[in-house]
């Protein structure tokens, strides 16, 4: 099913070689040079976004370059070479991280196969899968993320873990379930949305393949979606550009184009959300309206696995009433549901479906002044 020798050239194409391979730096630096052109004399530091749809042809035909935007783009594969020195495998873009999730599950699993998916994990992801895929003859098994793992009985094709896993935030070690899942004869792949690649690369831990929604921390303006596949199979990568390029699940060149702006400052961000969570945590601890307070930089096992903690802080109001007069009374935290982003945001997850308690408050700490920030929770705490 691999279509890129028909569909594109291959990454990066000719003329598209980017200089640095950033990989003997440390993250601060790679983020800003990922995927950066060559200097050249008179040209920009980095070129504006190609938009097209369809390229010209030579006269014979397609020849290898790109032909129709609907398999490729040159914004899109300088995004996916950065994103692809961050992750240390080969990218592929989508347009969300749905996109990319759906597209790896429809490229890897038929009817027969089994599914081991996090109980506790996104949730679009468990609809589709007892929907969609249960529907297509697909066996779906869930886990809780912290296990116990029992996969020899299951025989899965595929192992999906997420870990920290959204909304509530539990934790696996990723070295051991690959390993499980390589005596299981399974794929491993690993959704690192919440940790991102600066916080923690699955690839290096013996996973298969990652999987992430872009939109989150990543990009971290709340100004797009994007999605992507990371994986050191080319053979995997060239299936899910072919199904990428059939279904139409490829990100636009402009969301590329601000999505590859952006993670030039992710470490900046992820530095800032992770100081100004530890200072809202600390706030949090404090008052007693607030139970079941959660953040990967109070877990013994995240802090082994992951180099920086997400802004991700989730907690319990006493009821419906107090979280929802919280989000009402929040000035600069905007009652949205999203996460990662420079603006503090959050949600009472129950409203969307998660099964979890009618209280429950996903806070994602952005990049304001602490002060600021820790005044804002103390109105909204003193709604309830
Ligand atoms: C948001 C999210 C997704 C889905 O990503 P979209 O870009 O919204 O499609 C998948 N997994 C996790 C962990 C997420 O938080």
């Amino acid at each position: 099913m691999g279509t890129s020798g028909a569909v594109g050239p291959d990454r990066p194409g000719p003329g598209e070689r980017r200089v640095a391979d950033p990989a003997g730096y440390r993250d601060a630096t790679r983020v800003i040079h990922a995927g950066a052109p060559a200097p050249t004399p008179g040209a920009p530091f980095r070129a504006g976004p190609v938009l097209a749809a369809p390229y010209h042809l030579a006269a014979e035909g397609p020849t290898g370059a790109d032909a129709y935007g609907r398999a490729d783009n040159p914004t899109v594969r300088a995004l996916e070479q950065a994103i692809g020195t961050l992750e240390g495998g080969e990218v592929v873009a989508f347009a969300s991280g749905m996109a990319a999730i759906t597209g790896l599950l429809f490229a890897t699993l038929g009817a027969g196969d089994t599914l081991v998916l996090p109980s506790d994990g996104y949730f679009k992801v468990r609809e589709f899968a007892d929907t969609v895929l249960a529907g297509r003859g697909v066996a779906v098994h869930q886990v809780p993320t912290p296990g116990p793992y029992r996969l020899a009985g299951h025989a899965p094709r595929l192992v999906l873990l997420e870990t920290p896993a959204n909304p509530g935030l539990a934790v696996c070690d990723i070295a051991a379930v690959a390993a499980m899942s390589r005596d299981a004869g399974a794929l491993l792949a690993v959704d690192n949305t919440t940790a991102t690649p600066l916080g923690q690369r699955p690839l290096e831990l013996g996973a298969d393949v990652v999987v992430a929604s872009g939109t989150k921390a990543l990009t971290g303006h709340s100004d797009l979606l994007l999605g992507y596949v990371a994986t050191a199979d080319p053979g995997l990568a060239d299936r899910l550009r072919g199904w990428r390029a059939m279904t139409g699940a490829i990100c636009g060149p402009f969301e590329a184009w601000l999505a590859h702006r952006s993670l030039a400052t992710l470490e900046l961000r992820l530095g800032r959300q992770e100081a100004n969570a530890a200072a809202v945590v600390e706030f949090l601890s404090g008052r007693p309206e607030v139970t079941g307070l959660r953040w990967p930089g109070l877990d013994p096992m995240a802090r082994r696995q992951l180099a920086r903690m997400p802004g991700l802080v989730t907690f319990e109001l006493p009821d419906e009433a107090a979280a929802t007069a919280f989000l009402r009374a929040t000035k600069l935290v905007a009652n949205a549901t999203s996460f990662g982003g420079l603006h503090s945001s959050a949600d009472r997850r129950a409203q969307f479906g998660d099964p979890v308690p009618a209280g429950l408050i996903r806070l994602s700490v952005g990049c304001e002044d602490p002060a600021d920030l820790i005044e804002d929770l103390r109105a909204g705490l003193a709604a309830g």
